[in-house]
């Protein structure tokens, strides 16, 4: 039975959603790709890409405001729909106590293997992000993306991404680039900069045509599984 919580959450990102719907620009939803009919694989369709949203908890309550998870979402529904991506949340469910802080491979680990195989992205939002335990305080990020290759079936074929509580509002979408294949960037004014990026980054056209690839293999690959040789990889920020 799902929980009080988890409901909760549920039906508040749901409204969220409705709600960032409805405040689209007519402009921008007549642009749109058509609604897919047959297949979403197809070409001219939106790619439709399932997120479980799992929300890490301390006390008992949510360590992100739904607020900021919506507006999260949101923003990066606004940058992957001039590519024809579109992201679904299938899920949204809370963590038990003590997942809250990751802070190291471990950890990572650990999380990845909460993630069912259901073909979705899997979002952690978290209260502290760091690359490695022994040195937290100068390894902190706001977000990783990471996969496994290799035939463990509790891990691999999925992508996971987490954040922290406190991140950027374009940290999710900046570790979707990632999971759907993009490398860093320089300029301040990309969203795939690992840095203090400018007020108002983007993605350029050609990240755009990768994404929408690496989105495409994504949902291919999430319905077939092709073991690879054992292996973590995993970007920073
Ligand atoms: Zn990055």
């Amino acid at each position: 039975m799902k929980s009080r919580l988890a409901t909760s959450l549920a039906s508040g990102l749901a409204a969220g959603a409705l709600a960032i719907g409805l405040l689209s620009p007519p402009e921008a939803a007549a642009s749109r790709p058509a609604k897919p009919t047959a297949s979403r694989l197809q070409a001219t369709s939106n790619l439709v890409v399932p997120l479980t949203i799992h929300v890490a908890t301390t006390n008992r309550a949510p360590v992100v405001s739904q607020r900021r998870m919506r507006e999260s979402i949101a923003r990066a529904n606004a940058e992957l729909r001039h590519f024809g991506i579109e992201l679904e949340i299938r899920a949204v469910e809370p963590l038990r106590e003590g997942y809250s802080r990751v802070t190291g491979a471990d950890h990572r680990l650990a999380l990845a293997e909460l993630a069912h195989r259901d073909g979705s992205v899997h979002v952690f939002w978290v209260e502290r992000v760091a690359l490695d335990a022994q040195d937290e305080q100068n390894t902190r990020v706001s977000g990783i993306h990471w996969r496994y290759f290799g035939l463990r079936k509790r891990t691999r074929q999925r992508e996971y991404v987490v954040v922290a509580h406190d991140a950027p509002l374009t940290t999710l979408v900046h570790e979707l680039g990632h999971a759907f294949g993009l490398g860093h960037r320089r300029a301040a004014s990309n969203l795939m900069c690992s840095c203090q990026r400018s007020a108002n980054p983007g993605f350029t056209a050609r990240q755009g045509r990768l994404m929408r690839v690496g989105a495409r293999r994504f949902l291919v690959r999430s319905n077939q599984p092709r073991p690879r040789t054992d292996a973590t990889r995993y970007a920073r920020r």
